[in-house]
């Protein structure tokens, strides 16, 4: 208590960078397929993707499908799809991240 603050405010702001790291959960997926919860999100690195802030996956296994979820520029989003897309060799559509609104 009360102990020089300058000298422990570095390894403070490791730890709150740890923790907000450690904070920033996978996003809810749902099967753009069934729109069942998908349980095993997967992070994919985007640091070398200009624009993308943050891509997850996560695999349906009874539609054998993939669905994407990818935060970030909207002209870098599409660029991603359309790659995806390109590899995947079909349509790739956006996933579910927040709850639906109306149909
Ligand atoms: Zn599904």
């Amino acid at each position: 208590m009360g102990q020089a603050k300058s000298r422990g405010s570095r390894d403070d702001r490791v730890a709150q960078a740890t923790r907000l790291g450690a904070s920033a959960r996978p996003p809810v997926i749902r099967c753009n397929a069934c729109r069942a919860e998908l349980p095993d999100v997967e992070a994919i690195d985007t640091r070398g993707l200009k624009g993308i802030e943050l891509a997850f996956r996560a695999h349906c296994a009874p539609c054998d499908q993939d669905t994407w979820a990818v935060r970030g520029e909207a002209a870098a989003v599409r660029a991603f799809y359309d790659a995806l897309e390109k590899s995947v060799g079909q349509k790739v559509r956006m996933g579910t991240t927040r709850p639906q609104l109306d149909d």
